[in-house]
């Protein structure tokens, strides 16, 4: 590929090392583009593998590299969107050309992904760190994926993932989804809820693993949001990979995600939007 993916010095100052997928199970790993993360299923060496987020612009000479340290120069057989934030399709268009595969996404994301609708500008005075960081990556140009995008099945199928299935997780966007496999009861949750305080710079960096409430600044419909997270919940996942965030398993997980269902009011919403609320 010529290389036309040219790095802010932001790039090389937050990611010095080459690009490499952090394994989370034997065929589930991720990658973090500066503080959001994308997902590659399949296990190491196979051919058969799907890509969920495309993380922030100038990241699409990472990602491929990183996919192509764990199954070779196979492309992916999909690109799968959890939501269409600019964080997360900010490398989606080098990516399809690059790879050249159908991306899919919920049908009420196809909107915001073929460039007729903008998501709503959120309330500043809750951003802080995330809008702070992220501002260099600001798409300047509305998103047009018009070429590669489809609408994910009615039925909660996932093309080329036979064991998965999504999860309906609006409030954040109201076509956001999750991506879980009952048979191990992993859970790709976007930013459902995240596992790293978004607001404050600092713990975006130093990365505890702790279950948050999806992004403040981003998130317009705080009751549908309660409702996606008491839904992932219900599921009780064992394993969870989140937009934002380390991994987290276990009952570390497990206890924190009922906690955040129980009391989304008190931990999620942010104090100006529980007044309007
Ligand atoms: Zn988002
Ligand atoms: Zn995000």
């Amino acid at each position: 590929m010529k290389d036309q993916d040219h790095e802010l010095p932001q790039d090389r100052y937050y990611d010095l090392s080459h690009a490499e997928a952090d394994e989370v199970l034997n065929d589930l790993a991720y990658y973090r583009t500066l503080m959001v993360n994308v997902g590659f299923i399949g296990e190491a060496g196979s051919k058969d593998w799907v890509l969920v987020d495309c993380g922030i612009n100038h990241y699409a000479r990472r990602i491929i590299e990183a996919g192509e340290k764990r199954f070779g120069p196979a492309p992916p057989k999909a690109i799968i969107i959890t939501h269409g934030h600019f964080d997360h399709i900010g490398s989606a268009k080098k990516l399809a050309q690059h790879y050249d595969v159908p991306i899919y996404a919920h049908p009420k994301e196809m909107d915001y992904l073929t460039g007729k609708r903008s998501y709503p500008v959120g309330n500043s005075t809750v951003g802080g760190g995330l809008i702070s960081i992220l501002s260099p990556f600001f798409p300047t140009d509305p998103v047009n994926l018009k070429k590669w995008v489809h609408p994910l099945p009615d039925d909660g199928t996932i093309p080329f993932l036979e064991e998965w299935r999504t999860i309906h997780t609006p409030g954040h966007t109201p076509g956001h989804i999750a991506l879980f496999r009952d048979r191990d009861r992993t859970l790709i949750a976007g930013d459902a809820f995240i596992t790293v305080k978004q607001e404050s710079s600092m713990a975006v960096f130093i990365q505890h693993q702790h279950v948050h409430g999806p992004p403040a600044y981003f998130t317009p419909d705080w009751q549908e949001a309660e409702r996606s997270v008491k839904k992932l919940a219900a599921l009780n996942p064992v394993t969870a990979l989140t937009g934002h965030g380390l991994p987290m398993d276990g009952e570390n997980l497990q206890q924190q995600l009922s906690h955040l269902a129980f009391n989304f009011k008190d931990l999620a919403i942010p104090n100006h939007d529980k007044k309007i609320h």
